[in-house]
């Protein structure tokens, strides 16, 4: 094995999530505008570079892969790629495969990820209430995910659901929400909402609402104990109690964890970001591409990329102006 990828502040790369697809079949408020300019099909990468690219991080001692978008399911011919990506897994350069979905294409793919070696899954999902998913995401119907998401449990896949926390939206629904996890054993971790991309003045539908006071709501119903636990990303977590509930906050406007930040992101591009709150990047498609019988540029590429990790993002909420704003969408680098 290559020698692994360690960043200039000593943290060692090994979680690589990567866009497959900037196109998506919801248009969230949150996340894409009505009206999306998608790229060009042949600005993508193919998927044999997918393969080559997460192939070549995989080489270079990644050990967890997250297929993400977009709607990553949407992309034509992807369960070839997961089927391809789980022979990393069985020799065990690979420890996990995984991917995060909005669950419309569950319902048809659950059985083939699963027998593609994908264990666990993340489903997106902000509200149960049929008429308030319908005006969150424009173009999703709640039916529809629900049962992409019986699917992926009769498939033997473990869900975990990534709910956005938005005031004055689903901010009812925690307990109802909460239960539904429980009752199906899913776990559950509530996101705050991020300054990404020009998406409009669509913010009536929710807006920002802070973690300490959705774990503070979490009080008023459960005894809730913080748990220690750590796994490199932006999230932590609380038990409840009662329920033995495991919920996860994921604060990604918090500096809190970029000490321990293990992770870079792909786009469907090819582009690579060290941080998802920096515009910094490098552009891996011409050393992918324009060498197509030797992966030696591309890993040089990779190397003086993560060389060029910054130390933490910018983001801060507490001024009231959105400093560090990203001008780039989340289904570019893949939320
Ligand atoms: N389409 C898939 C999905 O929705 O799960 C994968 C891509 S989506 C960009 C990944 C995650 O980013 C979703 O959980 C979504 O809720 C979240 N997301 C999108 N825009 C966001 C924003 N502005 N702030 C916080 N989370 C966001
Ligand atoms: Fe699509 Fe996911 Fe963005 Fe919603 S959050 S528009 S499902 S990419």
């Amino acid at each position: 094995m290559n020698a692994p990828l360690i960043d200039p502040f000593q943290r060692a790369i090994t979680y690589l999530r990567v866009s497959v697809t900037d196109r998506c079949d919801f248009r969230c408020v949150y996340c894409m505008s009505e009206n999306m300019t998608f790229l060009p099909k042949k600005e993508l990468l193919t998927l044999e570079e997918l393969d080559r690219m997460c192939s070549t991080f995989v080489g270079l001692g990644v050990k967890k892969l997250r297929i993400t978008g977009g709607e990553p399911l949407v992309r034509r011919e992807i369960l070839s790629f997961f089927r391809s990506m789980g022979r990393h897994l069985e020799t065990g350069d690979l420890e996990e495969l995984t991917l995060t979905t909005n669950g419309s294409q569950l319902e048809k793919y659950a059985q083939d990820l699963a027998d593609a070696g994908v264990r666990r899954i993340n489903v997106s999902l902000d509200t149960l209430d049929e008429q308030k998913f319908a005006d969150i995401t424009r173009w999703g119907r709640l039916p529809q995910v629900l049962r992409g998401i019986d699917a992926a449990q009769k498939a033997g896949l473990r869900v975990k659901i990534n709910a956005v926390a938005l005031k004055g939206f689903n901010e009812v629904e925690l307990p109802t929400i909460t239960q539904w996890c429980a009752q199906r054993d899913m776990d559950l971790t509530w996101i705050e909402v991020m300054p990404m991309g020009d998406i409009g003045n669509e913010n009536r539908l929710g807006q920002y609402w802070s973690l300490k006071d959705v774990r503070a709501a979490y009080t008023q119903s459960y005894t809730v104990t913080d748990l220690d636990e750590r796994t490199g990303g932006p999230a932590r977590y609380v038990r409840l109690e009662e329920t033995g509930q495991k919920i996860g906050f994921i604060t990604p406007l918090s500096h809190n964890f970029c000490e321990s930040c293990n992770r870079v992101r792909i786009t469907c591009t090819g582009e690579i970001y060290m941080c998802l709150g920096q515009e910094d990047m490098a552009d891996l498609r011409p050393p992918l591409r324009n060498f197509p019988d030797t992966n030696a540029p591309l890993e040089e590429a990779i190397r003086a990329a993560i060389a060029l990790k910054p130390k933490g993002h910018d983001f801060d909420y507490s001024r009231q102006s959105l400093d560090g704003q990203m001008s780039r969408h989340m289904s570019h680098t893949g939320g």
